[in-house]
């Protein structure tokens, strides 16, 4: 089986049972013990950080700052294929630590995601995006 945090393919006795039935119901989130002992709440909130520090910590479109309020942006919506090819938040975050850079993620507030996922603009660009959508956000 294949730990979606390591990536590596280890034997079921690797897995906690737990995680082999959610596995088995076809759910994803599956890491293997040594994983899942690295991302205990203090290691995720670690790696978390570590990942943020790295896309500058701020919010790209309003510069928030304040930690629980940001999260990571993919690009252009979410690496397709759910299921199988998925990421995992805690995958993701691992993976930005070790490896960092990825052009595809930017750090976005809540606020500044939401407005994007939902709308296609954020309200601290409409300058940028030009008239249409400057009027778009006025008329509210
Ligand atoms: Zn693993
Ligand atoms: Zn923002
Ligand atoms: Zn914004």
């Amino acid at each position: 089986m294949i730990c979606w945090t390591c990536r590596k393919d280890r034997p079921r006795s690797d897995f906690y049972a737990s995680v082999l039935l959610r596995a088995g119901r076809g759910r994803r989130s599956i890491y293997c013990k040594s994983c899942q002992a690295r991302f205990s709440k203090a290691g995720r909130e670690f790696y978390r950080r570590k990942a943020l520090e790295k896309y500058g910590g701020k919010c790209q479109c309003c510069g928030e700052q304040t930690e629980e309020f940001l999260t990571f942006d993919h690009i252009g919506g979410r690496r397709s294929g759910a299921g199988k090819n998925a990421e995992t938040s805690l995958a993701l975050y691992y993976r930005l630590y070790y490896e960092g850079n990825d052009p595809n993620i930017r750090i976005l507030c809540y606020n500044c995601n939401c407005s994007l996922g939902s709308r296609g603009y954020c309200p601290h660009q409409a300058e940028l995006l030009g008239p249409a959508i400057a009027a778009k956000v006025q008329q509210k």
